[in-house]
């Protein structure tokens, strides 16, 4: 089949690799019918993420049931399913605790031992050794394990494009709201307008806050915010984040600050030489704008990925301020079966951020786009060549 290898930071190829094959009692094979790069993807593509031998990336994505295992019981093949990002058994302490996302028997370097790799969560699809060793789904077929637990079918009447988000950004933007407990009115400060942080900012909304404030350093980012999302924008490159949202705001900062950034932020000169020096990687700049951007006993909500521990971590500020911490993945299979009712209500669209529909082949340029933030690409969909992926809905 062909699939999307990462080879090296900035080296990502579409190759020939071996068809994925049932390997337990309890798994599918699917044909990937419909993927999407995450900003997760790009953490590895430019090596923030340690990555030796090559993988078959991926972890959003949406396709028809070709093969199941004798142990499968709902799935036949026909079925189109959409699978988490997370892969969790669904048997054991975590994902009986609502923590899919630290399924203790998905990744053999997950638990209690110490080290880094040992404490890294449960596995990710397509998401290096450390989460798993997985092959991931932007491929023409994937395997996906633990079957009576993960994937959830896909009605007829929704597009392959509808559902895709389902597998990750919406669930993830969705977290970053649930995990401050916004009950209505609130003011919520969104960094990142990304495909993480437009989810964030349009949940909000739902969640009644009462203002919602999106920051970026990409002009047309920012307008699809306004846009899309409704949100009043902050160009970080323009303005001071943290005083602009005090003014905003009467000088009460936010109730709310979701990072939806990550560690791939601007770095000085300094900040460079000082990640050599502590074996660190990339910045929490971000992370600093939201403690100082939130009122005293807000919350800030951690959804873009840090890998790296890091030095001066200002726990004195968080401590003054009463502030809760909230971070990690998204427990999507915590989220998804209400999330798709809200499909069906209309209560939430999640395809039109989509910007860019390519073919699988074209894996390689859609990443350098999506990294580059080149053509106003938001979000980039790759289609299994010749197909449409319109084409597997009735609708
Ligand atoms: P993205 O790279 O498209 O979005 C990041 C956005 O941040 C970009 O628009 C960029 O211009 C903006 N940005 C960069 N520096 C900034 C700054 N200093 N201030 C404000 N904005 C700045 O990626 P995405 O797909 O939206 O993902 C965002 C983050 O969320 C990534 O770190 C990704 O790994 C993470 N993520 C986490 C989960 C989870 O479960 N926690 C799931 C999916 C993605
Ligand atoms: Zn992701």
């Amino acid at each position: 089949m062909k699939a999307v290898v990462f080879q090296k930071p900035n080296d990502v190829r579409v190759e020939t690799v071996d068809d994925p094959e049932l390997e337990q009692l309890d798994d599918i094979i699917r044909k990937v019918t419909s993927t999407a790069i995450c900003g997760s993807d790009l953490h590895i593509h430019n090596g923030f993420i340690p990555k030796i031998k090559p993988m078959v990336i991926g972890h959003e994505f949406v396709g028809v049931v070709v093969e199941v295992g004798a142990g499968v019981k709902e799935f036949r093949p026909g079925d189109r399913v959409v699978v988490p990002f997370p892969i969790a058994c669904g048997g054991y302490f975590f994902c009986n605790h609502d923590l899919p996302d630290h399924c203790e028997n998905s990744n053999e370097n997950c638990g209690p031992e110490g080290g880094l790799a040992k404490e890294k969560g449960g596995a990710l699809f397509g998401y290096t050794d450390l989460y798993g060793g997985y092959s991931g789904g932007q491929s023409e077929y994937v395997r996906v394990p633990y079957a009576n637990f993960s994937p959830r079918k896909v009605p007829d009447r929704f597009t392959d494009e509808q559902v895709l988000f389902l597998t990750d950004i919406f669930p993830t933007g969705f977290s970053g709201v649930e995990w401050a407990g916004v009950k209505g009115g609130e003011t919520v400060a969104v960094f990142g307008c990304g495909p993480v942080g437009l989810m964030a900012q349009r949940y909000a909304w739902v969640r009644g806050a009462g203002k919602v404030i999106g920051l970026d350093r990409e002009p047309y980012r920012l307008k699809m915010a306004r846009r899309s999302a409704g949100s009043e924008v902050i160009n970080v490159k323009e303005t001071d984040a943290v005083e602009a949202i005090r003014s905003m705001t009467d000088g009460h900062s936010a109730d709310v600050c979701i990072d939806a950034v990550g560690m791939e932020v601007d770095r000085s000169l300094l900040q460079k030489a000082a990640n050599i020096t502590h074996a660190e990687a990339g910045s929490i700049s971000v992370m600093r704008n939201a403690f100082s951007a939130v009122r005293r006993g807000g919350t800030v909500s951690i959804l873009g990925v840090d890998g790296m521990p890091d030095d001066n971590f200002p726990i004195g500020q968080i401590f003054d301020k009463g502030l809760t911490l909230r971070c990690g993945q998204a427990p999507v299979h915590c989220y998804i079966d209400e999330l798709m009712t809200w499909l069906d209500q209309e209560t939430i669209v999640l395809d039109d951020i989509i910007t860019q529909r390519l073919p699988l082949a074209d894996a390689p340029q859609s990443y350098e786009m999506f990294n580059n933030k080149e053509d106003g690409c938001v979000k980039v969909v790759l289609n299994r060549d010749g197909d449409d992926s319109q084409s597997h809905s009735t609708r």
